[in-house]
């Protein structure tokens, strides 16, 4: 509880020093890749968003940008070996729980329904309404966007807080952290395809470069995903905090959507083709998914 309370108590200096330099109009020796083409990569949107996250103790604590963490400073290591995914059922698909805040207004609702169902067209996650399942995605806007990593057990807090968070990009990230990802940047071989820039990241915001023993499914690293950051992540000094090697012109971080390769390592984690493994004791009427 102690070490809690002086988690939370840290990050949320670090979040008061952190300021948004947006409006300033400059730029960069990166032609094509400047801080004003950035403005709608996913991590300046949830960055954006996020500005206030911390500040509500009812929130969870927040780490790596958006990712909730249920205790203390623990890394959000990949938990797909312990058991976080979500089960599968017989019929081969994945049916995840969800109940969707009474917050949003009809439009923005949709908007997420939308989200939740572009996984159905190209993986075996099918989201279906909540219906006495015990563990369930409870979306909610709350402050920011933010998931915790994984299945949790019983209902978990997704935020999607409705001004800066209600775009397809952002549901899909935020989504895929439920499901069990992590940031590209994080993954463990990130340091052969990009170089982090310490020295241009906000002070108390490094612990977002740290990097994770991912696990990478045979899949290659992918500028593209919708789960890497922009290059001027938390940057103090609208200075690239990321820079693709060798070439540090190619463009990151600039998804609108799940990349091919994000399908792919939904479709390899949860062994889409397959229906033989971990069948769910349950099974969930077919009318119901999303
Ligand atoms: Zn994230």
């Amino acid at each position: 509880m102690i070490l809690q309370i002086t988690a939370l108590c840290l990050f949320f200096c670090s979040v008061c020093s952190f300021t948004i330099h947006a409006s300033v109009k400059k730029t960069d020796e990166y032609s094509g890749n400047s801080i004003e083409d950035d403005e709608l990569s996913v991590s300046t949107l949830i960055e954006k968003a996020n500005v206030n996250v911390g500040k509500n103790l009812d929130d969870p604590l927040v780490l790596f940008g958006d990712i909730a963490v249920p205790t203390g400073f623990q890394n959000a290591d990949p938990c797909t070996f312990r058991g976080c995914l979500w089960p599968k059922s017989r019929d081969g698909n994945v049916y995840v729980p969800y109940r969707i805040s009474n917050q949003y207004s009809q439009r923005e609702r949709n908007t997420i329904v939308q989200g939740l169902r572009s996984f159905a067209s190209s993986t075996c996650i099918r989201f279906t309404p909540l219906n006495r399942q015990r563990d369930f995605l409870d979306i909610q806007s709350r402050s920011g966007c933010f998931s915790f990593v994984g299945r949790r057990g019983s209902g978990q807090t997704l935020s999607l807080q409705r001004q800066g968070c209600i775009f397809r990009s952002i549901i899909q990230h935020e989504v895929l952290h439920a499901l069990g990802f992590n940031h590209e940047q994080t993954r463990s071989d990130r340091d052969q395809h990009v170089r982090i820039l310490l020295q241009n990241v906000i002070p108390g915001m490094e612990h977002n470069f740290r990097k994770i023993q991912t696990r990478n499914l045979n899949t290659p690293y992918d500028y593209n995903s919708v789960m890497h950051y922009g290059r001027f992540a938390f940057s103090r000094n609208r200075q690239p905090t990321i820079l693709p090697i060798p070439d540090g012109n190619v463009a990151i971080g600039r998804a609108e959507q799940m990349s091919p390769i994000d399908i792919l390592r939904v479709n390899r984690l949860y062994r889409c083709n397959s229906t033989l493994s971990r069948p769910d004791p349950e099974p969930v009427p077919r009318n119901l998914f999303l």
